[in-house]
């Protein structure tokens, strides 16, 4: 997409900001860095300006354009509601245009037509997390039909502080009776980095590969443990198969006696909304009935929870280009997890896990970092 093209979808979007500054508080990266350029408002002011030719697309403006974590936090304090996120992937698009995005994002991008999953690793290893489970039944969750086919991706799949989220979800299917399917080695990457990478167009491949997978599964539903391939099937994909988020399912088991809690779980546990999940697709109410459902655990709310979800500093690709930023937005996520007495903080995103659990260990803070399966598994047991 380039300024002209930005130009006829956007101009009056970006025209609906009135430059109050409301958003500012809002946004993790300018708390972080305190510079107008890494807040909201700043960002559609280059949006703006570029539409108007009174700026050109630079150095400069990639960093503040491909620093946004997307995690829509300024829209929803905006009282013009103005799309923030969707004008800066936009804006992505056209700095591609132009030559100005970082080099990671091009490098993930070959990754991802070569090898269909982020981490450049062979998509045989995709089920590499069944290692973690002890009787693992005969078709290792690979059937040729299911009602229901468990997208697992990239994330979960590829990095071991999190292959557990996909080994307990599971265990929680099969212990509850669902006759569902992985795809194995036949998932592709749902191509939620190419949006954030400001390619959006190479999404193609991945999804029409996808959507044939399951049609040939014939799966009635699909589900999904993390947000942004839940986000990215919702928004970007065309399914006749109802999608859910994993913290849907398990709900649904638990109301219908499918699985039960036999374990008494001690300590204060809040809960992180992840953004793509909460604020990006509007689950906000099913992980707290699980997390309320789990016997003995004490739980409190973060003051900024639901839609005014402070980001764990693990979205819009900005782990890969400004890893210190995103690790700053981590510190100040765990320190307003500390301030309300939680020795557990509780999410259902992978991403959000390995950001959080990552930070904690650097900075050596005493704070356990779980996904709800994990949580579900213990009570269950
Ligand atoms: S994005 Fe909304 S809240 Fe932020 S400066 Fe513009 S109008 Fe104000
Ligand atoms: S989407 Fe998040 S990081 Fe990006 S400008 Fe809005 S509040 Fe800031």
């Amino acid at each position: 997409m380039n300024i002209v093209q930005l130009k006829k979808l956007s101009y009056d979007e970006v025209a609906k900001c009135n430059k109050c500054g409301f958003c500012l508080p809002s946004c993790p990266t300018y708390l972080v860095k305190k510079a107008e350029s890494y807040s909201a408002r700043g960002r559609n002011a280059i949006t703006r300006f570029a539409i108007e030719n009174k700026l050109e697309l630079n150095e400069d403006t990639e960093r503040a354009i491909f620093t946004c974590l997307g995690c829509g936090a300024c829209t929803a304090v905006c009282l013009s509601s103005v799309q923030t996120k969707d004008l800066i992937f936009q804006n992505r698009e056209c700095q591609v245009d132009a030559g100005f995005y970082p080099k990671v994002a091009k490098r993930l991008v070959k990754i991802l037509e070569e090898s269909h999953n982020i981490s450049d690793e062979d998509q045989e290893d995709r089920a590499e997390w069944q290692e973690l489970i002890k009787e693992l039944p005969e078709d290792a969750f690979e059937k040729e039909t299911a009602d229901v086919v468990f997208f697992v991706g990239c994330v979960a799949s590829f990095f071991p502080m999190v292959q557990k989220i996909p080994a307990n979800m599971a265990k929680i299917m099969q212990s509850a009776g669902v006759d569902f399917t992985i795809l194995g080695g036949e998932e592709w990457c749902c191509g939620f980095p190419l949006i954030g990478a400001g390619m959006p167009e190479k999404l193609a491949a991945m999804k029409d590969h996808n959507l044939k997978k399951v049609a040939k599964v014939g799966a009635k539903t699909i589900v999904f443990t993390c947000p942004s391939c839940y986000h990215t099937w919702h928004h970007f994909y065309k399914s006749d198969a109802k999608l859910m988020h994993a913290s849907q399912l398990i709900l649904e088991l638990i109301k219908d006696k499918k699985i039960e809690f036999n374990k008494n779980i001690k300590g204060v546990a809040t809960y992180h909304d992840p953004c793509d999940l909460g604020r990006n697709t509007g689950v906000y109410e099913e992980p707290r009935e699980i997390i309320k459902a789990i016997p003995g655990l004490e739980f409190v709310e973060l003051p900024m929870n639901r839609k005014f979800s402070v980001c764990c500093g693990g979205g819009g690709n900005v782990e890969m280009t400004d890893p210190d930023l995103s690790a700053q937005v981590a510190q100040t996520k765990l320190a307003s997890i500390k301030a309300v007495g939680a020795d557990t903080v509780l999410t259902a995103c992978q991403q959000c896990v390995r950001t959080m659990e990552t930070r904690a260990k650097r900075s050596k803070t005493d704070l356990v970092v779980k996904d709800l399966t994990q949580l579900v598994i213990e009570a269950m047991e």
